[in-house]
């Protein structure tokens, strides 16, 4: 089996999670920007991660002949702070023609505030002005649905975005048909304990046959599976799911979304 992780922290993860994942068929893995666990508290500090994430992380990772891929931006979590935001803003287009970096990623929501709606229409704004690809985290549980409406709202009205060019991740059931039936990209995140588990995610699949849908693990410091792709696999091995159906979803699909970008390599 073969598998793309599309969504890993792996800045947080150690090296037997990289050996484990090749292990079990992954050829590529794709790494987010995303919020430490604690607030950075200068854009300087941003500059170092975008430095972890764009030249530390791929050499780390091709030790495990893992291609590494990147996101650039700051979290939705850190947006209350519009003035190191605006900073740290400024310094993305530095780290864009980097290889491997993908796009404008994990933007979004978290708790729908006024200030992270401002910052995510910059993200969006920059993302236009580079003609990157973007990748959007929706918020958790009760905060999703209106969350996932008001972005896709903001994105529907800015005519530069063409929404096969974004990636909504963190789809549950009652977010899926809204973003898929808008043009988007969807992608379901399996996790221990919220998001989704396998047989849901496997559900939401069966529902959605044929569609622009990924999985990933979202792994990262908290509790969270780097394996949690294959074991999804598994599950529709268990349901009688042909390797071709699997491998559409695991593989070809991210592959189909990610070559959008010139700096990603299909594996073959
Ligand atoms: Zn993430």
């Amino acid at each position: 089996m073969r598998y793309i992780e599309p969504h890993a922290h792996m800045v947080s993860r150690t090296t037997d999670d990289y050996l484990a994942m090749v292990l079990a068929g992954c050829q590529a893995v794709c790494e987010p920007a995303f919020w430490a666990g604690f607030d950075r508290h200068s854009a300087e500090g941003f500059r170092d991660y975008f430095a972890q994430l764009t030249e530390h992380e791929p050499k780390r990772a091709a030790k495990y002949l893992l291609p590494h891929y990147s996101w650039l931006c700051l979290n939705p979590k850190e947006a209350e702070d519009l003035a190191l935001a605006g900073e740290v803003l400024a310094l993305i287009p530095e780290f864009l023609d980097r290889p491997g970096v993908l796009g404008i990623g994990e933007i979004g929501l978290n708790r729908n505030s006024r200030n992270e709606v401002a910052i995510f229409e910059r993200h969006v704004d920059l993302a236009a002005r580079h003609n990157q690809l973007i990748l959007i985290h929706t918020p958790h549980l009760e905060d999703k649905h209106k969350g996932t409406r008001l972005i896709i709202d903001i994105l529907k009205n800015d005519p530069r975005i063409d929404p096969g060019r974004v990636l909504i991740d963190h789809v549950e059931e009652h977010t899926v048909d809204r973003v898929l039936e808008a043009g988007f990209w969807a992608g379901i995140t399996l996790y221990p304990e919220s998001k989704c588990t396998p047989p849901r995610a496997v559900d939401i699949l069966e529902r959605h046959a044929g569609g622009n849908v990924w999985m990933n693990s979202a792994c990262d410091w908290g509790h969270s599976d780097p394996l949690a792709v294959p074991k999804a696999c598994f599950e529709m091995r268990k349901r009688g799911h042909t390797a071709a159906e699997i491998d559409q979803i695991v593989f070809q699909n991210p592959v189909r979304f990610l070559s959008q970008s010139p700096h990603f390599v299909a594996p073959v």
